[in-house]
């Protein structure tokens, strides 16, 4: 679910609208209260450096819902933000410290395998092969870092956050920022069918990163860029034909 209501493209106010209704249908936080929820976010405000103008958006990833709804039918399995990067590639700071036992060298690894998969669908490269670790890195600080950490989200649905910052002029993607919510056992699923795949949500998560939002509808639920995943789930590891074709819309072929 996204909180940003001060400006909208016409493509964010189309995805706004299917992640309202999915968020709705499926009983989870109504988006007005998320900013009040996330007592990590830097502000309530979507606006949040005037002085440079830069946007942000919030993508909430929620576990399955019990019951499916039956989402809007489509045949588009991808949805754009309308922002993207235009200086790449992006460097990320990995700050692996988790209240989980999780190495270190597990968490740098499937993050970096998400990023890599995104890079090998397009001649562009997204994100810097030469990535950063650092303990101190927190999600949700507006500092033109790129941070990955984890953290206790409040809301026990929420799998996991990646939060966006734009240029309200040029539509520029500047900065995001990822939170993988401890209320969850992460892991390799692959290995544990039990936990929460971190390479499948990391990968799920950088696609918001560069621009691409969540898709409800159950048609496309193969997709990586479904918004709803449960336990044991790897499917989102690879990318789906309708994943690749949104990010070389942005990025080329
Ligand atoms: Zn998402």
């Amino acid at each position: 679910m996204k909180i940003n209501y001060g400006w909208i493209t016409p493509a964010l106010a189309v995805a706004l609208f299917c992640l309202s209704v999915a968020a709705s249908a499926s009983m989870i936080i109504p988006a007005n209260d998320n900013a009040k929820e996330n007592s990590r976010g830097p502000a309530h405000s979507p606006v949040i450096d005037d002085q440079w103008s830069l946007e942000r958006v919030d993508f909430i990833h929620y576990a399955k819902p019990p019951q499916q709804g039956g989402g809007p039918k489509t045949d588009v399995c991808y949805k754009l933000m309308g922002v993207k990067w235009t200086s790449l590639p992006a460097t990320y700071i990995i700050n692996p410290t988790n209240p989980q036992g999780l190495m270190p060298a597990f968490v740098t690894s499937a993050v970096s395998a998400g990023a890599e998969t995104w890079d090998a669908a397009t001649s562009t490269e997204l994100f810097n092969n030469a990535y950063s670790i650092d303990s101190s890195v927190q999600y949700g600080v507006q500092d033109y870092k790129n941070a990955i950490a984890f953290g206790d989200y409040p809301d026990g649905n929420v799998i996991a956050i990646t939060s966006v910052w734009f240029t309200r002029k040029g539509s520029k993607i500047v900065e995001f920022d990822m939170l993988f919510n401890t209320k969850y056992v992460w892991g390799d699923s692959a290995v544990n069918p039990s936990v929460m795949d971190l390479e499948n949500i990391a990968t799920h998560e950088l696609g918001h990163s560069i621009g691409l939002s969540d898709i409800y509808s159950t048609s496309c639920s193969t997709v990586t860029m479904y918004g709803y995943s449960n336990y044991g789930e790897t499917q989102k590891r690879s990318l789906e034909q309708a994943d690749v074709t949104g990010l070389q819309k942005m990025y080329g072929a």
